[in-house]
This record gives C-alpha cells, structure tokens and sequence, in this order.
C-alpha cells in the first residue's frame, strides 16, 4: 500500500507530458527505396514570422517540404505564404489548426498551451484550420499535425474521421526550436531513411533555423531524397498496441471528383 501511494506522488508531481494516455503517434516512410537515403522534410508554421534562413535556403536548393500552417499564420505572413505557393513543385501545405491548439481533451496544459479541452475544441480547431489552408491555396489538406503533435485518443479518432490522417514524426530536429545550431543541424543530418522530420520555420529570431538550414544542406549534400508527405506511403504507430497505415495519396483531382478518388 506504501508503495502504491508513493507511485502515485510520483505522478502527481511529473510533467503533464507524461499523460499516459495521451499519444505522441510516430510516422515513417513504409519501405523507403534501399538505394537511397529518402526522408520527408516536414516543417511547422506555428504563428508568428516566416525565417528565410530555411525557406529560402529550399527554394534555393530545389528541396521539398511539407509545411504545416495554422490560419494565424496565414494572416500574418501573407508573403511567405506567397513563396510557398510560389513553389507547387516544392511545398506541400497542410493544417495545423486555426489558433495552434493542441488536440488534448484530458489535460489543461500541455508544453505551456492551453488544450482543446473537448472534442467540439478539437473539431473547431481542426476545421478551422482546414478551411484556411484551403482558401489560401485551393487545395483541401490531407494532413493534419497539432500544436506539440500530442494528441489524446479520442481526439486521433476523431481527427481521422473528420477525414485527416495525422502527421506524426520520427525524427524532432529542433525541439519546438528550442536546440542551439550545431546540435539541430546534427540531428538533421543524422535523420536515417524513412525519417520524417519535424522542425519549425517560424522562428527566425532563434539559432535552432540556422542548424535546421545547415543539417538539411549536408542531408542533400550526403545524397539525400526528400519527398512530400503526400507522394509517400507512410505508417504511423499511434499507441502502444496500434499501428495503422496511411495508403500513398493519389494525385490531386479536380474538386469534383468523389471524395474517395482522392483519399483511398
Ligand atoms: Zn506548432
């Protein structure tokens, strides 16, 4: 009884990160090409600014990226959002919530952010989300990723019946931006194939952009392929006993085409 009590002080006083509930859902390549060291490049525009120390370095360089944005974003960086659409061939712009609102009904706080709270939080965010990305590039996103990629469970089932699937990581190269530029541009360069990559390109006030432009530089240097999220087939373990897989996307339809041309 002794015992029970002191595990239970132990959790009572430990980070709201260890939830054990909640899921931090890993995502892969599903059998990157042996030949080549392929990794998905996917990057977070939380809100504030936009850093060209990376996006210029992509478009400079011919290098894909999967950019999540959120609608608060959007409003506020309509020029990067320019550049981004500039590059169709490039960038893959999915959602990443209306106001960055992680997608957690079971705890307050996660990381310093308010939660969602509620599933009806969850959906309003997502959907909001949706629809911004969708007015800004005319395209429906198929991916969602939320503020902190922690997510508790019944807000992933209610993500992937809204019609997303969920982008995980495997690789976080900057921790939320926090990491100094050698040991992001490390990390980066380090990434093993079938990788998908998490960093951010919204902070360009923080050395960890200057790490994150440099380790991708060495990754193409070193061979590297980089893909877009939606021209990959991707697996993403989303808890300890469930794996799911997300079937390669096909190629973007016309608007008018059934739904599920699009997804299936
Ligand atoms: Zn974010």
């Amino acid at each position: 009884m002794r015992l029970v009590r002191l595990i239970a002080a132990a959790f009572a006083f430990a980070p709201v990160a260890a939830q054990a509930a909640d899921v931090e859902p890993r995502l892969t390549i599903v059998a990157p090409d042996p030949s080549v060291r392929t990794v998905a490049l996917t990057l977070d525009a939380c809100s504030g600014a936009t850093d060209h120390r990376v996006l210029d370095m992509l478009v400079a360089e011919a290098i894909p990226a999967t950019v999540f944005v959120t609608h608060r974003w959007i409003r506020s960086n309509p020029a990067g959002l320019a550049t981004l659409k500039a590059h169709p061939e490039l960038f893959e712009i999915e959602n990443h919530g209306e106001n960055h609102v992680p997608a957690v009904t079971d705890v307050s706080q996660v990381f310093g952010l308010k939660t969602a709270g509620s599933l009806e939080a969850v959906r309003a965010e997502v959907a909001g989300g949706a629809a911004a990305v969708e007015a800004a590039t005319g395209e429906r996103p198929r991916w969602y990723r939320d503020a902190t990629a922690r997510y508790s469970p019944d807000a992933v089932a209610e993500i992937k019946a809204q019609g997303f699937a969920i982008a995980g990581y495997s690789l976080n190269a900057d921790m939320g931006a926090s990491l100094m530029a050698p040991t992001v541009a490390r990390r980066v360069a380090a990434a093993k194939s079938g990788d998908v990559i998490i960093a951010h390109i919204n902070q360009p006030g923080r050395a960890a952009g200057e790490g994150l432009a440099a380790g991708i530089r060495a990754l193409k240097t070193a061979g590297a392929r980089f893909m877009l999220l939606k021209d990959v087939e991707t697996r993403l373990d989303d808890g300890p006993e469930t794996t799911i897989a997300v079937r390669k996307a096909a190629p973007a339809l016309p608007s008018a085409a059934p739904k599920k041309a699009r997804t299936s």
